[in-house]
């Protein structure tokens, strides 16, 4: 009889969005046609830009023509695509070549597949609280998981310790819950550690276009060392509304190697195996992203979002509330007032003001009695959303 990866039953149901929808069902039935002012959701609300729809339109109408038509693409992505990200990467100073690049169809299946890369006796470390993923990923796989906890002693971002052992370490910057961004010195610590260990990090960018601040670093290549011990997951999903349309990239630079094996060279082989590459009408969309207009187009859409956190935050801060993120991600991390537990808290808002939010205990157990807001919501709602917080909490 066929035996099954017996791993996935050390999977713990998941949850979250699950209860969370229970919860909102439940509510409606009692208070039908009542209005709610969702703040939890992690999707993005505004359309892809015009730049983008323009280039899928002209995609689309080269497959009409023999003589501009497409069939399978190269499996590590478009070199057109390719070279745009690589430039990408250039203009900010980070030094990154096209065969580094690897375009993929969203961070999600890259943080899972790249796994292939690394022996399954290798110990996985999680900073949490955590995008779920991670560690659902490594326990499918049989992984030995250690989770850090972080907390606002540490303003959620850890330093590495050094009597942890870890050979694969997941970095999210900015971080999904929390909204925390690591700092160039802080991200250093984690780079010397992994090179000292041998370890190699997975850093999840999936949210530098968030990032206002000058002096934090988009991708984990600004920092030096960081060729030797590191893989960067990136995703157009919220830099650009791509989260229905899938493309993302990974970077696997040339020097990242262990054993006398090139981690490059092993993703060649295992995308050219695995895939057959991104459709091209995606690429060519994707590529839009990276053109003047493109860049000029998604920034407008993320000010909206970023508007949205301001509105928040300063909903936040009339009624004092501790919270972090907002200002460089799209996420505001808040401890739940009185000593509530986080789906306590979750009730609390639901049934009082109808404003949804995600109960940070669904992001590990250092999330509990804290919260998320999503800003990637309409500014309406945002703004409706945060008058009615202060009148609910503000009088506390
Ligand atoms: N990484 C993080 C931290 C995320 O929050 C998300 C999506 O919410 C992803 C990756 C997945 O991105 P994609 O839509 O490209 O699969």
């Amino acid at each position: 009889m066929i035996k099954p990866n017996m791993h996935y039953a050390n999977l713990k149901d998941s949850y979250l969005f699950f209860n969370i929808s229970q919860k909102i069902k439940a509510y409606l039935e009692q208070n039908p046609n009542t209005r709610l002012y969702r703040m939890g959701i992690g999707d993005v609300s505004l359309p892809l830009c015009d730049a983008v729809i323009k280039a899928l339109h002209e995609a689309v109408d080269h497959q009409s023509k023999k003589e501009t038509f497409h069939g399978y693409m190269p499996e590590c992505g478009a070199p057109f695509l390719r070279e745009a990200i690589a430039m990408y990467y250039n203009d900010k100073g980070v030094k990154i070549s096209a065969d580094e690049v690897f375009v993929s169809s969203g961070a999600s299946d890259e943080l899972g597949d790249i796994l292939d890369l690394f022996d399954r006796s290798n110990t996985t470390l999680v900073i949490e609280p955590a995008y779920p993923a991670y560690v659902d990923a490594n326990l499918m796989g049989g992984r030995n998981i250690v989770h850090l906890a972080s907390g606002e002693e540490n303003g959620f971002l850890p330093e590495p310790d050094k009597n942890i052992k870890a050979d694969l370490i997941y970095i999210c910057s900015p971080n999904n819950p929390t909204g925390a961004v690591f700092s160039r010195e802080k991200l250093r610590a984690w780079v010397d550690y992994a090179n000292q260990n041998g370890s190699v990090i997975l850093f999840d960018a999936a949210y530098e276009a968030f990032i206002s601040d000058e002096d934090l670093p988009h991708s984990i290549f600004e920092i030096e060392g960081a060729r030797t011990c590191a893989i960067e997951i990136c995703s157009l999903s919220k830099t650009a509304g791509f989260t229905g349309t899938r493309l993302g990239y990974t970077i696997i630079p040339k020097e990242l190697s262990r054993c006398g094996m090139s981690f490059n060279d092993m993703w060649v082989r295992n995308r050219t195996t695995k895939t057959n590459g991104v459709s091209y009408i995606l690429q060519l969309g994707g590529a839009a992203v990276f053109t003047p207009e493109g860049q000029r187009q998604i920034r407008e859409n993320i000010q909206v979002y970023k508007n949205n956190a301001k509105v928040l935050m300063e909903a936040l801060d009339k009624i004092g509330i501790w919270y972090c993120g907002g200002k460089n991600a799209p996420y505001i991390w808040l401890k739940c007032p009185g000593g509530m537990g986080s789906w306590e808290f979750f009730d609390y808002l639901l049934n009082n003001i109808q404003v949804i939010g995600t109960p940070g205990a669904g992001f590990g157990a250092c999330g509990e009695g804290y919260f998320r807001f999503s800003t990637f919501g309409s500014p309406e709602d945002t703004k409706e959303a945060a008058r009615r917080l202060v009148e609910l909490l503000g009088k506390k």
